[in-house]
C-alpha cells in the first residue's frame, strides 16, 4: 500500500495521492476512482468545462442534477448544484496541494 497524502476533503469527496507513484485516489461517497497524474489533469479539464446550468437534467425526485462521466464511460456521477461545486473545489485544491507536495519534496 502506498504512502498517500490527503490533498483535499470537501463534502463527500476526499482526494489523496501518492507522490512517488503519481497516482491520485478520488473517493466520493463510496465510489473510489484511481487516476494517473495525466488522467487526473484531463478529468479536471472536463469537470471545469462542464456547465451545471447548461447540462442539468430533472431527476425523478424533482432535483436537477448534472451527469459527469468518469474516465470509465459506464460510470457517471449525478451531482446536485452544490455537490458539483464542492466536487470542483476539491479537485482544484487537490491539484494545488499536489504541486505544493512536489515542490516540498525537491
Ligand atoms: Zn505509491
Amino acid at each position: 500500500m502506498c504512502n498517500t497524502v490527503i490533498l483535499s476533503t470537501k463534502g463527500e469527496t476526499t482526494i489523496r495521492s501518492c507522490i512517488n507513484c503519481k497516482v491520485f485516489y478520488l473517493w466520493h461517497n463510496n465510489l473510489l476512482l484511481t487516476f494517473t497524474d495525466k488522467a487526473f489533469s484531463a478529468f479536471y479539464d472536463v469537470v471545469e468545462a462542464l456547465s451545471f446550468h447548461k447540462n442539468c437534467l430533472p431527476f425523478p425526485d424533482d432535483e436537477d442534477r448534472v451527469i459527469l462521466h468518469t474516465p470509465n464511460d459506464d460510470i457517471c456521477f449525478a451531482f446536485k448544484v452544490e455537490e458539483f461545486e464542492l466536487f470542483k473545489e476539491a479537485m482544484t485544491e487537490a491539484l494545488y496541494m499536489n504541486s505544493v507536495y512536489i515542490l516540498m519534496r525537491v
